[in-house]
């Protein structure tokens, strides 16, 4: 089978390899759907951090199921299914407590199995609990959108958001996309700001009440505050970008009393300026969240089949497993929400 590794930063490759024969508890599921995903796009430009090349990459798929190992009886060959790229250990310290997302252990299928191949092998951890058979009309596409979605309906449920509220939401990638139309549903007046218009478009179409385009105005946290009533800034502000300039805007967008949800994820070592007058007489909560728990995952897959995001609204350019640096390269140029690879 074929698959697509990360060399180093700008070297990815196709490199041939035996076809995984799933153990005890395991799935292996023939691709039929790949997503393009910002954090893929930083790996290829950039590398990742905390891991050594050469690795997979990808880690938003769907497809359908071509063997099952020992055990495994939610699933059967010729199933369609979606499995989420992570689940939690349910045995350590964080597990126990309940906070999934932190789980010391998390099974992360990224790097072991990534989703730009023609087959993936899911871990026994995921098919028990982040991993779901597709509904007859549910597209692949819709289905591939899980990982992402998850995520952002575990952000929403973070972000106390009353109707009638003012949210900004900072970044209109996918994720951030996905907050507007969640945070749209529960009732906020959401003010999305980015410097691409295509987002700005998908924005308004997903619910923004108002966009700032970041590239057009002086002073963005002026620009923000001057659409909510008396200047007094927004009741809650979502952090979307992956920018600590961004994450500092966002909590100076907030009113006094209000919150900053700082989702997006930045470099490592970077540090956070914040006011302490502003943190203490204007007693705001700033909050920083990471991941997602199977709560959420299977919420999300909940709202998916409710259609409540649409693949249309995501998903523009298919391409082949071949042109992946293609696919990436084009979503990294901000002109489309996301890309697609088919088989
Ligand atoms: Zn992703
Ligand atoms: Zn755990």
């Amino acid at each position: 089978m074929r698959k697509v590794m990360l060399y180093e930063p700008g070297d990815l490759r196709i490199v041939e390899c035996e076809k995984p024969k799933p153990k005890k508890g395991e799935v292996l599921i023939k691709n039929m759907v790949s997503l393009t995903c910002g954090s893929d796009v930083k790996s290829y430009i950039r590398g990742y951090a905390k891991h050594t090349p050469p690795y997979n990459i990808g880690h938003e798929a769907s497809g359908i199921v071509d063997s099952v190992g020992e055990g495994v009886s939610k699933f059967k060959v010729g199933d369609r299914v979606v499995a989420h790229n992570s689940a939690p250990c349910n045995e350590c310290y964080y597990c126990k407590k309940g906070i999934h997302s932190m789980c010391e252990n998390l099974i992360s299928n990224n790097l072991k199995n990534g989703a730009f191949s023609e087959y993936q092998l899911i871990p026994a951890k995921i098919v028990e609990q982040n991993m779901f058979k597709i509904p007859e009309d549910m597209s692949f596409k819709q289905a591939a959108l899980l990982e992402p979605f998850a995520c952002a309906v575990y952000g929403v449920s973070q972000v106390p958001v009353e109707q009638g509220d003012y949210v900004v939401v900072n970044g209109c990638g996918p994720s951030g996309l996905m907050f507007i139309k969640l945070l749209y549903l529960k009732g906020a007046r959401v003010i999305a700001c980015d410097k691409s218009k295509v987002r700005l478009d998908a924005a308004k179409k997903l619910g923004a009440y108002d966009v700032v385009n970041i590239e057009e105005v002086e002073n963005q946290v002026e620009a923000v505050k001057a659409l909510t009533p008396e200047n007094r800034g927004v009741d809650c502000a979502v952090e979307a970008a992956g920018s600590v300039k961004v994450w500092e805007m966002s909590i100076n967008m907030v009113r006094p009393g209000g919150f900053a949800l700082l989702y997006g994820g930045t470099k490592a070592g970077e540090e956070l300026v914040v006011d302490t007058k502003l943190l203490h007489y204007s007693q705001i909560t700033i909050k920083g969240l990471y991941h997602t728990t199977p709560f959420y995952v299977n919420q999300a897959f909940e709202l998916l089949k409710m259609k409540v995001i649409d693949e249309k609204d995501f998903l523009y350019n298919e391409y082949k497993l071949e042109n992946v640096k293609e696919a990436l390269m084009n979503h990294h140029e901000g002109n489309v929400i996301k890309n697609f690879i088919t088989y």
